[in-house]
């Protein structure tokens, strides 16, 4: 069951980008961003080697994921739910010690009414238009929460990978002043872009995701962020092309000289962005072989002209890793790191190391 692609996960590398980042911002808490399997990576394992470095804090999207992670990392770790939590799951959230985050006044009505008991966040919309309690109804979350006052406030970063820009901080001042209101409450405001911000951006507890996988923004002089990932196609047959050939469907690539080909198990079946083909490439043993032709559901054919001696059936190339940066490869794609990892398959075979 060899000739499949596969990604080897690098849990070490994981952990040392999160003491990185943890680093950045010494007086604060660093937390980990563990959504949509740990960016494709596996929310499981991922989890349980952060928690084992010390991160006691753990942020996913969906009541589900936070119900699988408690499995995994036991009683003790902070589980947030970013998108909040329905009527019907809010036993269970509570059973499990869950901190659901309020993303509107009627969800914390709703909460509140029905006797939320237990931890909550209050998430304040600070510019971004997508979740949060708005700044215009704030009066109406103090009176809300008046009794029972959230034990966390934060707010989430509009453009963060763009430091110069000046949205950044203010948005900072703005969750500044607006979170003071609470003042038992502990503050989060940054992403990993955050975390590369600077002094003003670290409050309570920061929430880096992207950082931890080797994706994102550029990291801050001096700092190495590690691949969380290698990505690997094994080759499944090596062809010579003639100068006037082309390759694969639509011939949308034409060989102007004699070339070596190799197709390998991977395709967008698998997650691998269609949008790769003709931009993308691989690197073999060391060579840089470049997406010829689209990317199909289960195969890609790259050129391997360059490593014409290590090109043979069976030998993996890589196609996210140490050779080929996440966000190389993505922006090739016409995406981000983000999407690329988090749309791997469970074809993509995961291995712990
Ligand atoms: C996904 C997410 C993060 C992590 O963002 P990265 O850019 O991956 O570091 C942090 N906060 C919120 C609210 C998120 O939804």
């Amino acid at each position: 069951m060899s000739l499949q692609p596969r990604a080897r996960i690098h849990t070490a590398n994981i952990v040392a980008n999160w003491r990185a980042i943890a680093s950045l911002a010494p007086d604060s808490e660093a937390g980990a961003v563990v959504k949509a399997n740990a960016y494709g990576h596996g929310a499981g394992p991922v989890a349980r080697a952060l928690r084992k470095a010390g991160c006691k804090t753990f942020f996913v999207a969906y009541v589900e994921e936070g119900v699988e992670l408690r499995e995994c990392i036991g009683p003790d770790a902070h589980i947030f739910i970013f998108n909040g939590v329905e009527p019907a799951d809010m036993q269970l959230v509570q059973d499990l010690g869950l901190v659901p985050v309020m993303n509107s006044i009627p969800a914390l009505r709703e909460w509140l009414s029905r006797g939320g008991a237990g931890k909550y966040a209050v998430h304040i919309d600070t510019g971004m238009n997508r979740l949060g309690i708005r700044v215009g109804d704030l009066s109406e979350l103090l009176d809300l929460s008046h009794t029972n006052p959230p034990h966390h406030v934060m707010s989430h970063l509009v453009d963060s990978d763009v430091p110069s820009d000046p949205f950044n901080s203010r948005q900072r001042d703005v969750f500044a002043k607006l979170s003071a209101a609470f003042p038992e409450a502990r503050k989060s405001l940054s992403n990993t872009g955050g975390c590369y911000l600077g002094t003003g951006f670290e409050f309570d507890i920061t929430r880096p995701g992207i950082g931890l996988y080797g994706g994102g923004p550029t990291a801050p002089e001096g700092m190495e962020i590690l691949p969380g990932m290698t990505l690997e196609a094994p080759i499944l047959t090596v062809q010579r092309a003639s100068a006037g050939e082309t390759a694969g469907y639509g011939a949308e690539w034409t060989f102007n000289s004699p070339r070596l080909l190799a197709t390998v198990a991977l395709g967008y079946g698998d997650g691998f962005p269609r949008s790769a083909g003709n931009t993308g490439y691989a690197n073999l043993g060391g060579y840089h072989c470049p997406i010829v032709g689209r990317v199909s559901m289960d195969l890609i054919t790259i050129d391997v002209t360059s490593a014409a001696t290590l090109a043979k059936p069976g030998m993996f190339a890589q196609f996210i890793g140490a050779e080929v940066a996440l966000e190389d490869q993505a922006r090739l794609a016409g995406t981000v790191g983000y999407e690329l990892v988090t749309g791997l398959g469970h074809r993509v075979r995961r291995i712990y190391e």
